[in-house]
């Protein structure tokens, strides 16, 4: 094989192993494709390496000596621009899966793992293909910002609250089943402030109750522009369990409906449980009084936090949506796989329709339409958008087959 050249704008690696063979080995490899390689033998010369110079891999034992690599993987996500990690370790495959997912977790997005004794073809690999960009969003000034109750209401009586409206599509035949209305805050003053920022300061100050019915009018607002052409469409709008304990709710939500002239089967409540329910008599009044209504309940994020078994065993849910931190790398994470196909089994078991929602990837969306997963909802179908253009996005959907690289519907059909 004739020698790469090597020169200082060569990708650089940090390899850190206290066993200098395998260092040397993996240093050969890097050479063998024109990469420079820096070795550490301890957690303390890496570290100062780290923080040093700017490294475009790591590979890293877990084992090291008396520090460990998991140390390594925190100082790593502490960096602004962010190398891709490659865990090698001799441990059993369950904790190499475990340390990628911490690494994810904690901000590393490109890492993965490879077992010893290290296959060269593997480490090749992992070091010849292109590193995800794993640099840390600069966060905009707006998320530092505090932002206040006070913001809130002005932001809701400006009408710079507003639905925007993610598909989500039946896995095994690629069509459009209904979307889920996301809220939306763009500020003139702070520009576009994220849910996940003022659904809680919602939730704390009281407004949560008006942004929903707000969210809840424009959801009804669409069912009613694709009613003619696309009449089994079902918006879904997320319900703050805090909300599930005011007694007026179940009311509010039928009166809005009719006011719409909406049936109550085209709208989903998907429960969105980020505390404990204040009151479980009082939830569960509620989702009953919906469901008598005609209205579907989703449990929203299974499998993470309050959304536990007992809440499904006891209570009325139709739908179960399984969390994204499941499906995003369900398919290169044999646990993460597992919890997706027992939660499809309990959902089918209780009788309910299964939602996956955060499908990134084609193939991650054939895996779970074979699997027999009903719904899903990703980037991999579209984001959330606004009214006009979820429409325009609608037509164009439905009328030409799933675009290029997406699957012919025969393929997705479940056996
Ligand atoms: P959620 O209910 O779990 O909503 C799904 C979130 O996943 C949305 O984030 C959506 O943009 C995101 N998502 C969808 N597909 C993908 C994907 O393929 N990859 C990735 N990485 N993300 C994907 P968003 O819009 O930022 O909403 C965050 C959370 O804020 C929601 O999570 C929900 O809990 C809350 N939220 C949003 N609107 C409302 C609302 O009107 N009322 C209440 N109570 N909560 C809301
Ligand atoms: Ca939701
Ligand atoms: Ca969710």
């Amino acid at each position: 094989m004739p020698a790469c050249q090597i020169d200082s704008s060569s990708p650089l690696v940090l390899i850190v192993d206290d066993d200098r063979m395998q260092g040397r080995l993996i240093g050969e490899i890097c050479s063998r494709i024109g990469y420079r390689s820096v070795f550490a033998a301890s957690y303390e010369v890496a570290a100062e390496l780290i923080s040093t110079t700017a490294f475009n891999y790591v590979t890293v034992d877990l084992a090291l000596g008396e520090r460990d690599g998991i140390e390594l993987l925190r100082l790593v996500a502490a960096l602004q621009v962010r190398p891709r990690v490659i865990v090698i370790s001799g441990c059993e495959q369950r904790i190499l899966n475990a340390a990628v997912r911490l690494a994810h977790s904690t901000g590393v997005c490109d890492a993965i793992a490879l077992p010893k004794p290290i296959e060269l073809a593997a480490l090749r690999k992992a070091l010849i293909s292109k590193p995800c960009d794993c640099s840390v969003p600069q966060r905009p000034a707006r998320d530092q910002a505090v932002i206040t109750a006070a913001d809130l209401d002005r932001a809701l009586r400006n009408g710079e609250i507003y639905a925007a409206f993610q598909p989500k599509i039946a896995l095994a035949t690629g069509k459009v089943v209904g979307c889920e209305a996301l809220a939306r805050w763009d500020s003139p003053t702070l520009g576009p402030v994220g849910p996940d920022l003022f659904i809680p300061l919602a939730e704390r100050s009281g407004a949560i109750k008006a942004v929903t019915l707000q969210i809840l009018r424009s959801a009804l607002q669409l069912v009613r522009a694709t009613g003619r052409d696309d009449p089994k469409l079902v918006v879904a709008v997320n319900l703050s369990a805090t909300l599930l304990s005011d007694p007026a709710i179940s009311e509010d939500i039928g009166r809005l409906l009719q006011e719409a002239e909406v049936s109550p089967r085209a709208l989903m409540i998907e429960i969105t449980e980020t505390t404990a329910m204040d009151d479980v008599s009082l939830a569960m009044d509620t989702l009953l009084r919906l469901r008598i209504k005609g209205i579907g309940i989703s449990m929203d994020d299974f499998g993470t936090g309050y959304s536990s078994m007992s809440k499904l065993a006891q209570m009325p849910f139709c739908e179960l949506k399984i969390d994204r931190s499941f499906i995003s790398n369900c398919l290169n994470d044999a646990d993460l796989w597992k919890v997706v196909a027992s939660s499809v089994a309990i959902a089918r078991a209780y009788n309910m329709t299964t939602v996956a929602e955060g499908i990134e990837t084609f193939e991650t969306w054939q895996a779970l339409a074979t699997l027999g997963c009903d719904v899903g909802q990703g980037f991999v179908f579209s984001r959330a958008l606004r009214h006009d253009a979820f429409l325009a996005w609608c037509k164009q959907w439905n009328a030409a087959p799933p675009a290029k690289g997406l699957p012919e519907p025969q393929v997705l059909r479940k056996a």
